[in-house]
C-alpha cells in the first residue's frame, strides 16, 4: 500500500503547533510507518512543496506576502488541508494588530523599525527576501478552503493523535466535544 504524503506547513505563528506536534513522542514512530513526510520545517530541508500531497497541517496565520502565496499553493496540491491551531483557526495573536483597523502594515513597521530602534532606524528593504506585510492578518480559512479545522493553542498531542488516527485510516474524523475543538 502507498504511504500517505503528509506535510506541515508554518505560517505566521510561534511554531509552538509543531512543538506539540513532537510532543507526539513514540507515536511519531508509529506515524513514521505509516506517512512520507514531504514537506515540514521540523526534521527536513524540503523547499518544494511537492504535488499530491494527502495530509497537511498548516500552522498560523496569513500575515505576509510569503504566507499568502504558499496557502494558495498548498491548497492547490492538497487533498486534505487542517488548520492547525488557533493561529490558523482564528488568526489569534498576530491578527493582534487588527485592532489598529484596516492599514496596519506600515503602522507596525514604523513602530517596530523606526520608534523603537536604538540606532540607524530605517525600514528592511529587501526585495524578494523579507515578504511585504498584508494590511491585515488573516485566518487561513479566508484565503483558502479549508477541510479540518483543529483549534487549541497548542493543540494537544492527544487532539493532534485524534485527528491523525482517523485520516491515516482513510476515515474523517469526529472534531466534536471540549477535547477537540476548545480553543486556547
Ligand atoms: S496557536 Fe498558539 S501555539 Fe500555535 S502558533 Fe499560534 S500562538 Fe503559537
Amino acid at each position: 500500500m502507498d504511504k500517505i504524503k503528509f506535510a506541515t506547513v508554518w505560517l505566521a505563528g510561534c511554531s509552538g503547533c509543531h512543538m506539540s506536534f513532537l510532543d507526539l513522542d513514540e507515536f511519531l514512530i508509529d506515524l513514521a510507518g505509516l506517512v512520507d513526510v514531504v514537506f515540514s520545517p521540523v526534521g527536513t530541508d524540503l523547499k518544494e512543496y511537492p504535488e499530491g500531497v494527502d495530509v497537511c497541517l498548516v500552522e498560523g496565520a496569513i500575515a505576509n506576502e510569503e504566507n499568502l502565496e504558499l496557502a494558495l499553493e498548498i491548497r492547490r496540491k492538497t487533498k486534505t488541508l487542517i488548520s492547525f491551531g488557533d493561529c490558523a483557526v482564528t488568526a489569534n495573536v498576530p491578527a493582534m494588530r487588527n485592532m489598529m483597523g484596516n492599514k496596519t502594515a506600515e503602522p507596525v513597521l514604523e513602530r517596530g523599525y523606526i520608534e523603537l530602534a536604538d540606532e540607524n532606524p530605517h525600514f528592511p528593504n529587501a526585495p524578494g527576501i523579507v515578504p511585504e506585510l498584508l494590511d491585515r492578518v488573516l485566518p487561513v480559512h479566508e484565503v483558502i478552503p479549508i477541510d479540518i479545522f483543529m483549534p487549541g493553542c497548542p493543540p494537544s498531542a492527544d487532539r493532534i493523535r485524534a485527528t491523525l488516527e482517523p485520516l491515516l485510516q482513510g476515515k474523517t474524523p469526529e472534531m466534536v466535544g471540549r477535547e477537540m475543538i476548545k480553543f486556547g
